[in-house]
C-alpha cells in the first residue's frame, strides 16, 4: 500500500517537531488488566515532516504518570532491570557508569538518575568515585530502596514532576526513560530547569533502527510502555529542538535478560541555544517496516504452535502477564480458550484481574491438573525454575516459534 493511503491526523502530534500528520505503520491491540489507565491499543505512526516514529496514543501524560506510580514492574528486583541484583544487569549498569565516568571528569559533579529503579546505576557510579548522587523514581518503593545507598538522596517523582527541593544538577541521566514519555518537549524543558548552566544530559533509549535484528518475541518493542521509537537522528533532532547540543553519541547492545541482547543508543548533550537544525529521518521508517514484517511472521508461527499445543484442553492457567501475554490475548489462539487464573510473580500485578480472571501469586495455585502456559519468551527460564521449585505436577505448555 502506498504511504499516502495510510496518512492520518495524529491524536498525538509528533513529539519531536509537533507536526500533526503521520503515516500509520502498524496497529497494536492489547487486552489490559481492569482499571488500567491506558487504552486498548494504538497506531504506530511515522511523522510526515521529520520522520520520527511513535505510538499515536490518546492517553495523556497524567494517565501515564498514574500508571507508572501504581504498576511498577521495577519493584520486582528479580526479573526486572535497573536494580543490578543479577549479574547480567549489574554488568550493564557497570558499563554505563564507566562510560559516564569517562565523559564527566569531575567526581564532585552532582548527578541525578531519573527513573533510578532500585538505585543500581547510582551504586555503580559510586564505585566510579562519584560522591554527589541523587535518584528519582515514580515508585515510592524504588525511591525508598535507593535511599538505602550511603549518602545518596532519592525522591519519589519523575520527569514531569521533579521536586523543587532536588535543586540543580551538573548532569542528568535519562537511561531508558524517554521512550516512555508522552510529552517529550515539556519533559526536556523541565530537565533544563534543573541543570546548572553548561550542564549535560545522558539519554539512552532502545535503538529502533536495530529492532529488526533483535526480536525475542513479536512486537516486543511496540508495547504499552514504549511509545517513542528513536534513531540517533531523531534523538538528535529532539535534543536540538529542546536547546541541547549533542556532543557525543553511539549505539550499544545491552542485555534485557540473561542471553537476551537488546539494541540501545545513547547521546550526551549539553545545554545550548535552540536550533532549527533538523535532519529528516528517512531510514527509521524502513527499518521499522522490516521489524513489523518479521514480527508478523513470528507471531503467526507462535500462534500456529500455540493452537496445536492447546488442542484437547478446555481450560488453562497462564503464567506471565507481560507485554506478550497482553498481545496474545487478542491476537492468538489464546483469545478463545477459557483461562481460569493468571500467575505473576510481581506483587504489583497480583490481586488484579485480566479478562475477568484473577492474577495470583505463584504459590497460590491450588489446581494441580490444569495445564500451565508459560506465557513469556524472555522470562521463560525463570518461570520454569519456579514451577520446579514449587513441585507443580501440572502439564506445561511453552511458546515456540520453531
Ligand atoms: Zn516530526
Amino acid at each position: 500500500m502506498a504511504d499516502h493511503e495510510n496518512l492520518k491526523a495524529a491524536l498525538r502530534p509528533c513529539p519531536v517537531c509537533d507536526y500533526a500528520e503521520a503515516t500509520v505503520l502498524d496497529t497494536q491491540r492489547f487486552i489490559l488488566p481492569e482499571n488500567h489507565p491506558l487504552g486498548t491499543g494504538y497506531d504506530v505512526v511515522c511523522c510526515s515532516s521529520c520522520g520520527f516514529a511513535y505510538a499515536d496514543t490518546a492517553a495523556s501524560q497524567a494517565d501515564y504518570d498514574r500508571f507508572y506510580a501504581s504498576h511498577s514492574k521495577y519493584q520486582d528486583a528479580r526479573t526486572s532491570t535497573g536494580s543490578g541484583l543479577t549479574a547480567w544487569d549489574a554488568e550493564r549498569l557497570r558499563e554505563t557508569a564507566g562510560q559516564i565516568a569517562r565523559f564527566e571528569g569531575n567526581r564532585d559533579a552532582r548527578i541525578v538518575d531519573i527513573g533510578c529503579a532500585n538505585g543500581g546505576l547510582l551504586a555503580e557510579l559510586q564505585v566510579q568515585g562519584f560522591s554527589t548522587l541523587c535518584g528519582l523514581d515514580p515508585s515510592e518503593a524504588c525511591a525508598r530502596h535507593t535511599r538505602l545507598l550511603p549518602e545518596v538522596e532519592a525522591w519519589e517523582g519523575g520527569l514531569s514532576k521533579i521536586p523543587v527541593e532536588a535543586g540543580r544538577f551538573d548532569g542528568i541521566v535519562l537511561s531508558h526513560v524517554l521512550e516512555h514519555v508522552r510529552d517529550l518537549q515539556s519533559a526536556l524543558a523541565e530537565v533544563r530547569r534543573f541543570l546548572q548552566p553548561g550542564g549535560w544530559v545522558y539519554a539512552e533509549t532502545p535503538d529502533a533502527m536495530r529492532y529488526a535484528e533483535f526480536i525475542p518475541s513479536p512486537f516486543q518493542d511496540f508495547n504499552t510502555e514504549h511509545i517513542n521509537h528513536f534513531s540517533t537522528t531523531s534523538m538528535n533532532n529532539l535534543l536540538r529542538s529542546c536547546e541541547f547540543e549533542p556532543v557525543n553519541c553511539g549505539t550499544k547492545t545491552i542485555l534485557s535478560a540473561p542471553d537476551m541482547p537488546y539494541p540501545a543508543l545513547f547521546v550526551y548533550a549539553r545545554m545550548a541555544q535552540a536550533s532549527d537544525e533538523r535532519q529528516s529521518d528517512q531510514a527509521l521508517r524502513e527499518s521499522l517496516r522490516e521489524y513489523i514484517r518479521l514480527s508478523r511472521q513470528l507471531l503467526a508461527r507462535m500462534n500456529d504452535n500455540l493452537a496445536l499445543a492447546l488442542r484437547g484442553y478446555d481450560r488453562i492457567v497462564v503464567w506471565g502477564t507481560g507485554q506478550l501475554t497482553l498481545k496474545l490475548l487478542t491476537e492468538s489462539a489464546l483469545s478463545s480458550i477459557p483461562i481460569t487464573q493468571f500467575i505473576d510473580s510481581n506483587p504489583a500485578n497480583q490481586g488484579r484481574t485480566l479478562r475477568g480472571a484473577p492474577i495470583i501469586a505463584p504459590g497460590d495455585l491450588q489446581d494441580r491438573t490444569v495445564p500451565i502456559l508459560v506465557a513469556s519468551t524472555i522470562n521463560a527460564p525463570s518461570i520454569r525454575e519456579d514451577i520446579r521449585r514449587l513441585n507443580l505436577p501440572n502439564p506445561t505448555i511453552t511458546l515456540s516459534t520453531h
